[in-house]
């Protein structure tokens, strides 16, 4: 194999496990000046590895670490004014600082999406260390679209699984079962 294939400067070095016992942090944006602070009072969940073009990336990264919690967690704390969302049509409310573009949280706020009442957020802009560690890579493909060379994508898969991320081209099995099910209920399919 060639040079090492990198992921995410994060993760790149290895994956550190989540403590015991966390409860959450603060996410702080890039802003030498006035940066916005987000305070998030629980523990992440499904945290992982996302190669879609949507999710925000720290410079240089192939994937972004993104991550759930219950949108109750979520306040923002500190210069909220310089917040905006990203792209008002899309199903995932990305709310960016306008002053350095990190993304500090994505929100649905259609109500009847299986993940409405969770916000997306990358703990990775936490001082804090103890947040669930990502468990998985999701649309691994996707990279592709970013200018990623397709020739690449067999050693990006072994590095992901290197790294104990198993990828997948959608979300995880469990997620994508997990939409299924809130479809099929919400159709009538399956019994709510
Ligand atoms: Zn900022
Ligand atoms: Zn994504």
């Amino acid at each position: 194999m060639g040079q090492k294939i990198s992921i995410h400067p994060a993760i790149d070095n290895g994956i550190k496990p989540a403590k015991a016992d966390f409860a959450g942090g603060t996410l702080v944006c890039k802003c030498t000046d006035r940066p916005v602070t987000v305070t998030i009072a629980a523990q992440s969940a499904h945290n992982h590895a996302c190669g879609c073009t949507k999710c925000w990336k720290p410079e240089g990264a192939q994937f972004s670490l993104v991550a759930v919690v219950p949108r109750s967690a979520v306040t923002v704390t500190a210069n909220g004014d310089k917040l905006a969302v990203v792209d008002p049509n899309a199903v995932i409310q990305r709310h960016a600082c306008t002053g350095c573009g990190v993304h500090m949280f994505g929100r649905i706020e259609k109500q009847g999406h299986p993940f409405y009442g969770l916000d997306f957020i990358h703990t990775e802009l936490s001082p804090q260390s103890g947040w669930s560690p990502p468990e998985f890579a999701a649309f691994v493909s996707s990279i592709i679209e970013s200018g990623a060379d397709p020739k690449n994508q067999d050693a990006v898969r072994a590095r992901l699984r290197e790294l104990g991320l198993e990828p997948y081209d959608a979300l995880s099995p469990a997620l994508m079962d997990f939409i299924a099910t809130h479809i099929a209920k919400a159709n009538g399919v399956l019994a709510a």
